[in-house]
């Protein structure tokens, strides 16, 4: 395999995919990227571009703001066009977002393969967008690489070894970008110098199943609010939560920043005390980076942070939240595990890629 689209979207992809583009020359694949537009700011899309050092997009479709159906059809129809004129070997997707199905279901109908970067994860809960998403995209790719056993396991229990599909393990790639751009932010972020010297807890907040719901974001934000009066809580905050806290008038006691870039974020969950997070990516990073984490869910595709004592899941109940503050706050753990792979997951899966 040599030619390769890979189409990215929001946030979280432009982090994974700086991993494997960097990787890709090394091992003689070409690589176009594509991106859908689903996520535009300049801090929630630009300052990654540039900071991370990923190709600049060959295609930029700028498909955003519309709603779940009429964004990924919009985006299937753009990306259909472009398949057919770059004629790839292969067409990379990553995570669970409208971008990777809209990506994943124009190859398929090509029969052009599609490879999926974090494959297999699950929370069991159908009512996430992203669990539809990333259990269509594994079900029609042709290359699956999963980012832990359990996502494998996932994989088995749904009968994948039948079909013709290719099961790796390769590690998270997020890890990889953690250690690779950890000196590189040190260097160049001064978000510790703009928010000063008292101890914080860091918190993101963004998950649809707790914005849309008015009474889940009230009891996030009031309990964030009740944390803030023991310990500061700095939260930057997603466009999609400002915008629905503002609609509904919820007023934070916690210090609200714009979106970061990736730089100032890994400087703020090294310096931390913890982290309250709804993020997948955030979850992880508590844990690159030694910080307890509380989780504003019910379920987590990242079990093993549970299961291993890193991270408490409390949904979005205020009681829980205090009760897993207090007990984060005193616990002491060894975060030296290697769950994910200790930052190879990126040259495995170019290795894979370009002999497939
Ligand atoms: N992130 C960032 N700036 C922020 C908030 C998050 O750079 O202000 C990064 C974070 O470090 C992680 C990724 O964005 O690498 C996670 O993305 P997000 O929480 O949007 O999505 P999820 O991981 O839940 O899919």
């Amino acid at each position: 395999m040599q030619k390769i689209i890979t189409v990215v979207g929001a946030r979280p992809q432009f982090i994974k995919a700086a991993t494997l583009s960097r990787q890709f020359p090394k091992v003689g694949v070409e690589e176009k990227i594509v991106h859908t537009g689903q996520h535009f700011d300049s801090n929630m899309s630009d300052v990654f571009f540039e900071e991370m050092e990923i190709p600049r997009p060959a295609y930029h479709l700028e498909i955003h703001n519309l709603s779940h159906g009429a964004m990924t059809g919009r985006m299937l129809e753009e990306i259909e066009k472009i398949l057919l004129n770059e004629k790839p070997d292969g067409l990379l997707v990553y995570g669970d977002t409208n971008s990777t199905l809209a990506g994943a279901l124009a190859a398929a109908k090509l029969k052009i393969p599609v490879i999926h970067v974090e494959a297999g994860l699950r929370s069991f809960n159908m009512e996430m967008p992203e669990e539809i998403n990333r259990i269509l995209t594994d079900r029609i790719s042709s290359l699956l690489f999963c980012p832990t056993d359990v996502a494998v396991e996932n994989l088995i229990k749904e009968g994948f070894e039948n079909f013709p599909a290719q099961i790796i393990k390769n590690g998270d790639v997020m890890q990889d970008a953690a250690l690779y751009y950890a000196s590189k932010a040190e260097n160049k972020s001064q978000i510790l110098q703009k928010i000063g010297k008292e101890k914080f807890v860091l918190a993101t907040v963004h998950r649809q199943e707790n914005t849309d719901s008015d009474e889940k974001l009230k009891n996030i934000v009031n309990g964030l609010n009740q944390i803030n009066r023991q310990m500061r809580v700095i939260v930057p905050l997603h466009p999609r939560t400002r915008n629905l806290m503002l609609q509904l008038n919820i007023i934070p006691e916690f210090t609200v920043i714009d979106p970061v870039g990736y730089f100032d974020m890994m400087m703020l969950e090294k310096s931390c005390e913890m982290v309250i997070t709804d993020s997948g990516g955030v979850q992880k990073e508590a844990f690159f980076f030694g910080k307890h984490c509380i989780t504003l869910r019910e379920q987590t595709e990242w079990t093993e942070l549970v299961e291993n004592g890193f991270n408490i899941l409390v949904g979005c109940n205020i009681e829980k939240l205090l009760q897993a503050f207090s007990v984060s706050q005193n616990k002491k753990s060894d975060f030296s595990k290697d769950l994910y792979g200790n930052g190879h997951a990126a040259e495995r899966a170019a290795k894979e890629i370009s002999i497939f």
